[in-house]
């Protein structure tokens, strides 16, 4: 759908999509399920009770719209009143959202208003509480759930629900929403307010930086205008694409960026059948081109022993945010042999998995690729080991020990209640057994959404796949 530029910066995009959301998306910010999240509010017209990229904020595109087009509606209607607080919406992939029974579709949430609460029973005007509930009715609610006798009286679809006393239970019917008015542009994600232009977004002259956004609602799109300044009016607009009749949300920046560098950067869309143009706020993105410094410790030279590795990382302010282990038999590492990540965190050491079974008296490379905490990437030189004649014969360290000895893998800790490990990393494997809230496990790889961990249950220790939305770190 996009020129080859775009085709080549997606996987770079996706990593920063991938920590912002804490979740697997796609280069456009969508959810396997279609899902999108939902943003900071630009106009102060509502709030958010968990923070972006808390996995808790997903919707369809139309639900994003309607609570937008609610918000702003009752902010408008009483410009000193209580504005709209969003609670749990749904995770990106739909999947089960304890506490909640629900939350799954993407078109339900849970909402209040902040600082005062008028979605309560004990709220004193219930009057208000019956308008903001009608208002919902009339953008798209099919049901409401709350336990307030004004609000379920007079409106058929709202009901009476244990537990309801604080907060509407909001669901609603995309195609009851209205398609035309309230349409909304929005800055992707990696291209808003806050985030960070890293290397890999740019090529080596620091040109090709792409700005993406979409449009929520019904629209048909004649033409759009791209404008970037460097947030200093003195200096005027750095560049003003004009008019542009592109078919795709993504403009490619055609000047070259340069670390240090502030871009604002905002887009006008005209609309077919509207006279006004839709505008989205000013975005200021910060832009970091240098890549980490990263070099291999050890191992090198002979080793008798399965091989813990470390490396350093040093970039100025910027904590290293992923790493990928790397280890090769041949010394051209045309096919590399073994590749293991990406990690999360700053960890510095890893350990190789027990079943990666390295053979007596052969030499190995190993290296490690990194990305720091603003997208840049960087990778150690290969290092040569040889594993000694004697091999594997004593048993590695356990545990603690001298760093050069066996640095640990990373560690988690299981947030549900019941969390089943797998044989593999997809629902299709068998269970081999359930984890308990709180149990730790040993990280020791990452495929999709997946963790290979190792973990004690029931007195045994077990290796398998969990998923990682399920392990805290
Ligand atoms: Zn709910």
């Amino acid at each position: 759908m996009f020129g080859k530029s775009r085709q080549a910066a997606a996987p770079l995009a996706l990593i920063g999509l991938l920590l912002l959301s804490g979740a697997r998306a796609d280069a456009q910010g969508t959810s396997s399920k279609g899902y999108i999240e939902m943003p900071k509010s630009e106009d102060g017209t509502y709030v958010l009770t968990h923070r972006p990229g808390s996995g808790r904020n997903w919707g369809t595109p139309a639900f994003v719209r309607f609570l937008v087009m609610v918000s702003r509606e009752w902010k408008k209607r009483h410009p000193n009143g209580p504005i709209l607080r969003i609670g749990d919406m749904s995770k990106p992939d739909g999947s089960n959202f304890p506490p909640h029974k629900t939350h799954k579709d993407g078109l339900t949430a849970d909402l209040f208003t902040s600082p005062k609460n008028a979605c309560h029973v004990r709220f004193p005007d219930q009057r208000l509480t019956l308008e903001l509930a009608q208002l919902m009715v009339d953008l798209g609610a099919r049901q409401i759930l709350y336990n307030g006798d004004l609000v379920t009286k007079t409106i058929p679809i709202a009901k009476k629900w244990p537990k309801h006393d604080d907060h509407f239970h909001v669901v609603i019917d995309p195609s009851r929403v209205p398609s035309s008015g309230a349409l909304l542009v929005l800055p992707e994600p990696g291209c808003r307010t806050g985030d960070w232009i890293g290397g890999g977004r740019v090529d080596e002259d620091g040109k090709g930086l792409i700005l993406t956004w979409r449009v929520l609602g019904q629209a048909k799109l004649k033409s759009v205008r791209v404008q970037v300044d460097d947030a200093d009016p003195s200096n005027g607009i750095l560049h003003d694409s004009g008019k542009k009749r592109l078919r795709q949300p993504g403009y490619k920046l055609p000047l070259a960026v340069k670390t240090g560098q502030t871009l604002r950067w905002r887009v006008q869309v005209e609309v077919a059948g509207q006279e006004d143009l839709l505008e989205s706020s000013w975005q200021t993105l910060q832009v970091d081109l240098r890549a980490p410094e990263v070099a291999g410790v050890s191992p090198r030279g002979k080793i008798d022993l399965r091989p813990g590795l470390r490396w350093s990382y040093d970039k100025d302010g910027v904590a290293q945010r992923r790493y990928w282990i790397e280890l090769d038999k041949d010394p051209d590492h045309k096919r590399v042999w073994v590749k293991l990540g990406p990690f999360v965190g700053s960890a510095t050491s890893a350990q190789l998995p027990a079943k990666l079974r390295l053979k007596r008296g052969k030499t190995y490379h190993w290296r490690v690729r990194v990305e720091g905490g603003h997208g840049n990437r960087a990778e150690s030189d290969w290092i040569k080991f040889k594993t000694s004649s004697g091999y594997g014969k004593k048993k590695a360290p356990r545990g603690k020990g001298t760093p050069e000895a066996t640095p640990t893998p990373p560690k988690g800790t299981v947030s549900a209640a019941a969390l089943n490990l797998r044989k593999g990393p997809a629902v299709s494997h068998p269970v081999l057994t359930s984890l308990k809230r709180g149990t730790e496990v040993s990280i020791l790889g990452e495929r999709g959404g997946w963790l290979e961990v190792e973990a004690r249950s029931g007195n045994k220790t077990w290796r398998g796949f969990v998923s990682a939305k399920y392990i805290r770190r």
